[in-house]
């Protein structure tokens, strides 16, 4: 058995405002975003890493498209994947945009924090239409708890910032540790400049910057939320 593989898979496009992708960056500045779930292989496990926003109905949630092939389930069949073969997801957080699929995955266990759980039924003032709270909790979950082993070679750890419960998922492959982040950063650019920039959607800015803290320490390559960048590769590594 190798180690694991990454595959980002486009479940949909949003028009979003710059600063709200990145903190104060460009403000009145629109741009599409990409919509991302990984698909995690090591040619006998298979894992997903969220499950993507819904299909759009024209009221709900911001400007969205979502083509029939950016459906979490066509993209992987599209692979050769079968959704039902999935037996583990991960949920980096509980925004409407990376776990509203989850019935797609009829017989996989799902993994979220204990802390984002929690947050989401009571989110920081403004935060509450993120969360599908009728469709969050037609899900059982496996509960974390800060750190934990998912499978071998796939481990979280909680880092909160953009949520108060969200988690980065820990791969190791042939090319060491990546990273996929969530939503704590959504654009590379937020972790390239100097000072590093925050997601424009925080719940503290000192808590995002002690996550960078912890992630920089991993000495990981780093994979964002929301960065078309992250399909110039259609694998990592
Ligand atoms: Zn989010």
């Amino acid at each position: 058995m190798g180690k694991f593989k990454i595959y980002p898979l486009l479940v949909g496009v949003n028009i979003r405002d710059r600063s709200q992708l990145a903190y104060q960056l460009d403000p009145g500045t629109k741009s599409e975003s990409p919509m991302i779930c990984w698909y995690l292989t090591d040619g006998k496990r298979k894992v997903m890493v969220d499950t993507g926003g819904d299909p759009p109905d024209g009221v709900r949630h911001m400007p969205y498209t979502q083509t029939e092939d950016q459906l979490p389930d066509r993209a992987l069949l599209k692979m050769g994947v079968d959704p039902k073969e999935i037996d583990t997801v991960i949920l980096t957080h509980l925004h409407w945009d990376h776990a509203n699929n989850n019935h797609l995955f009829p017989n996989a266990k799902f993994y979220v924090q204990k802390k984002e759980l929690q947050y989401c039924v009571a989110p920081v003032t403004g935060h509450e239409k993120i969360y599908d709270l009728n469709i969050i909790f037609k899900t059982k979950y496996e509960i974390v708890d800060e750190d934990a082993q998912i499978a071998e070679g796939i481990s979280v750890t909680l880092t909160p910032g953009h949520t108060d419960g969200s988690q980065t998922v820990l791969v190791d492959t042939d090319e060491g540790l990546y990273a996929i982040v969530g939503d704590l950063f959504n654009l590379y650019v937020c972790w390239e400049s100097k000072p590093k920039i925050i997601n424009g959607l925080h719940t503290s800015v000192q808590t995002c910057y002690d996550s960078y803290a912890k992630i920089e320490k991993l000495n990981a390559t780093l994979l964002p939320g929301h960065d078309f960048r992250v399909f110039e590769k259609k694998r990592y590594p």
